[in-house]
């Protein structure tokens, strides 16, 4: 179990105010001008140090996706810091956690991050479902310009530094880092087709890394306490540090919890969330990292560590680490078939197999649900579904796709017996 000495959200559950003066007994804004004269190259070899892999879902090395961006004084125009607060995974608020309770943390990574990536500002991109996370927000921004660590010279370092928080409008896959940027420069939320990647042509074309909020607050800790510290957390050297997971679901308290990467599963939710409703063996399924992971069975579920790797072998993942648990009182294909409505109407439409693939997954199950298909439709859905996973221009259409892709292979005599039961019920040969 992860020490409180090696927590780096220690206000996670707001037990304290996030309001500056308490941030800077928290040791926030502490040392921030002295990490910054370091030099840039140092806190990028310090993020590479650590090991830390991007919290949004994608798992991309930060330091190295911050290397990527090109030299400021060849490139000739301005670099950008956009923070993805975007946060609308289902089973995912842990990002609004730290907004509320921890906003120091966000800014004052947000300017050391900036000043590594060579950004003189950083957008924060916000979903307008969150109202009070932006009022904390806004009200650390400006706690921070007027105490000087934001705007010119911010917090003595030397380094011009601006932040400025955008509301977005609800729109699930402005989360996807192109559409999301698209929305930031006025226009509809839409992705990108890359290349270009963002750190050449990103915001108004310009040299722009997108990181989540929980990467960028996890920054200051990490350079105050060295990469080394961070890296000797986890579960090995490409899984490291500590993580904000979030427990939703058939469990007996709701929780997000800050722990080492690479828990087992079945500690993280008997420790932390009081175990499922009805005991271990009452257990069904779990989405190991928000709605668009494959669900895993119990007995996996049993012995699986809480890491991006561990995950993948698993034939799941991570993702943004949204852990929603389900019991036996599931009916598991409605569930599935909830999250396919979901991702069909959350598709931008802008390409035909996930525009079109959606809705059909989405009838599809609906159909499962009730069991009016055949045997054979089953195997017709998981192919669907490969027909859509890796032919569109974001994820989106991946995400739709695993839900039933983790379904069908863990769960498919479920799938059988209600086609089967309807097909009794209805006299059907
Ligand atoms: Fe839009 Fe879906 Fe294509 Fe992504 S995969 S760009 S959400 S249509």
């Amino acid at each position: 179990m992860l020490q409180d000495k090696d927590r780096i959200f220690t206000n996670l559950y707001g037990f304290e105010s996030f309001s500056l003066p308490e941030a800077k007994k928290r040791g926030d804004w502490v040392k921030t001008s002295a990490l910054v004269k370091k030099g840039k190259d140092w806190v990028i070899d310090e993020m590479k140090k650590s090991g830390l892999r991007g919290r949004g879902g994608a798992g991309f090395p930060t330091g190295l996706k911050w290397s990527f961006m090109p030299d400021p004084e060849k490139s000739g125009r301005p670099h950008y810091l956009v923070i993805n607060a975007d946060e609308s995974e289902p089973g995912t608020c842990k990002d609004r956690d730290i907004m509320r309770h921890d906003p120091h943390k966000l800014l004052e990574g947000a300017l050391l991050a900036g000043f590594a990536m060579g950004a003189h500002a950083a957008y924060i991109y916000i979903r307008g479902e969150f109202f009070n996370e932006s009022s904390s927000l806004n009200k650390a921004i400006k706690e921070a310009y007027d105490a000087g660590l934001l705007g010119k010279n911010a917090a003595k370092s030397g380094w011009d530094f601006d932040v400025y928080l955008h509301r977005g409008a609800g729109a699930y896959i402005c989360g996807e880092e192109t559409a999301l940027l698209e929305s930031l420069e006025g226009k509809k939320g839409q992705p990108r087709n890359k290349p270009p990647f963002p750190a050449m042509a990103g915001l108004y074309a310009c040299p722009t890394t997108v990181n989540n909020v929980e990467t960028i607050a996890s920054v200051p800790t990490i350079l105050k306490r060295g990469g080394e510290w961070f890296s000797s957390l986890g579960s090995d050297e490409k899984n490291t540090g500590t993580k904000l997971f979030c427990i939703s679901g058939h469990v007996n308290q709701p929780c997000n919890v800050e722990e080492e990467m690479g828990i087992p599963l079945k500690d993280l939710i008997e420790k932390h969330a009081g175990g499922v409703r009805g005991g271990w063996d009452n257990l069904l399924a779990i989405i190991p990292g928000g709605s668009s992971t494959p669900l895993l069975p119990k007995d996996v579920c049993s012995t699986i560590k809480m890491d991006f790797d561990s995950l993948r072998e698993a034939g799941s993942g991570l993702g943004t680490a949204g852990v929603i648990v389900m019991d036996k009182s599931t009916d598991i294909v409605y569930a599935i078939a909830r999250l396919s409505y979901f991702y069909m109407h959350e598709s931008c439409g802008q390409c035909t197999p996930c525009r079109e693939g959606t809705g059909w997954l989405w009838r599809t199950m609906q159909r499962m649900v009730t069991g009016n298909a055949t045997i054979d439709e089953i195997d017709m859905l998981y192919d669907l579904t490969k027909e859509i996973e890796g032919q569109t221009i974001c994820a989106h259409g991946d995400a739709s796709a695993w839900p039933i892709q983790g379904l069908i292979r863990h769960f498919r005599p479920e799938m059988e017996a209600k086609i089967l039961a309807y097909r009794k019920q209805a006299k059907v040969a």
